[in-house]
């Protein structure tokens, strides 16, 4: 069986209406040849919220308390818009379990001094943590057989936290075990986080920001990907960025080498670490548009 990797970006799934679209993109793409690994960011602006309760717990600052509550609320509110009266609630108590956890990291937080960068990645991490449970039990609310991986056991990193190295052969073998198909169509599609990992001993790590497209260009190399697809809010990668020239235009293809230089020159709509294993494989990277899902957008390649 084939295997495509498609990852959804934090404006992709920033609520249920979004995560509707995302299942609808994902749905059309599966077939009894192909099953598709989904790699999801954060709710658009909760990596942010995340730091700044950090930051506020570890000022003694009570306002984190108001901000803890926000984003309970509004991944509660996804899980109620999502999920069906039946398991609804079995779904909220899952949710209440992984908010107790972030918590107690909290608590911890507010005790000690200083912030440490290991607390602040165990605390970044829930962002994906509870979209990943979220949008995987989404998922398999609309009829799909869908199964949630925890990304943090597929990639192993070393202990630079906010900016972890990857260890890729440790990370490819794990990515394999946990993914690879074998056979059973219950297989055929996996729901994970982005952006996070863990070190050999298991204590939690971040990618860098915006590293969750780097997350799905390492589950594609490992899987021998036919392709590695970034799902984001415009139509592709562009001349520049569109929020600040409105007539930037869409670059319908363009080689690693040029895209990764584009990458690095700020070009935030694909993070540079992606391109190499993919290049290293030869798999294609599409950038489409999830609010835009039938444009062609951009096409990286050799
Ligand atoms: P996601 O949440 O999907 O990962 P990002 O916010 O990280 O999305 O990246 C998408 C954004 O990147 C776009 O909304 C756009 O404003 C910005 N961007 C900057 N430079 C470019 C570029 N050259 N082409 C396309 N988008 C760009
Ligand atoms: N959620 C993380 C961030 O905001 C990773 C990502 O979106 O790619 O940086
Ligand atoms: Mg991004």
């Amino acid at each position: 069986m084939k295997t495509k990797v498609m990852k959804f970006g934090g404006s992709s799934v920033s609520n249920a209406v979004n995560i509707s679209k995302v299942i609808a993109i994902v749905s059309r793409s599966l077939n009894k040849d192909t099953g598709v690994v989904v790699v999801v960011s954060a709710f658009g602006g909760v990596t942010d919220e995340l730091i700044e309760l950090a930051k506020l717990a570890s000022q003694k600052d009570f306002r984190y308390k108001a901000l803890l509550q926000k984003i309970y609320k509004r991944h509660d509110q996804a899980i109620k818009e999502l999920i069906k009266p039946k398991f609804r609630q079995k779904m909220l108590i899952g949710a209440k379990g992984r908010y107790d956890d972030l918590e107690k990291i909290i608590k911890k937080i507010f005790v000690y001094p200083q912030l440490s960068k290991a607390s602040l990645d165990a605390v970044m991490s829930f962002g994906e943590q509870l979209s990943a449970y979220i949008i995987n039990e989404a998922m398999r609310d609309t009829g799909l057989s869908s199964k949630f991986v925890d990304t943090r056991d597929l990639i192993k990193t070393d202990d630079n936290f906010g900016n972890a190295n990857v260890d890729i052969e440790t990370s490819y073998k794990s990515i394999r075990n946990h993914l690879q198909n074998r056979g059973e169509s219950r297989y055929s599609l996996a729901v994970t986080g982005g952006f996070i990992g863990s070190t050999k001993d298991s204590v939690t790590t971040t990618l860098g920001r915006g590293g969750s497209d780097y997350s799905a260009a390492l589950m594609g190399a490992a899987l021998d990907a036919i392709v590695i697809e970034i799902w984001t809010d415009v139509d592709g990668l562009m001349t520049a960025d569109p929020r600040v020239v409105k007539s930037a235009k869409t670059i319908p293809e363009i080689s690693y080498a040029k895209a990764e230089a584009m990458a690095l020159a700020g070009a935030k709509v694909i993070h540079p670490k992606t391109i190499e294993p993919a290049r290293l494989k030869n798999i294609p990277i599409y950038v489409k548009n999830t609010f835009n899902k039938d444009n062609p957008g951009t096409l990286i390649k050799n």
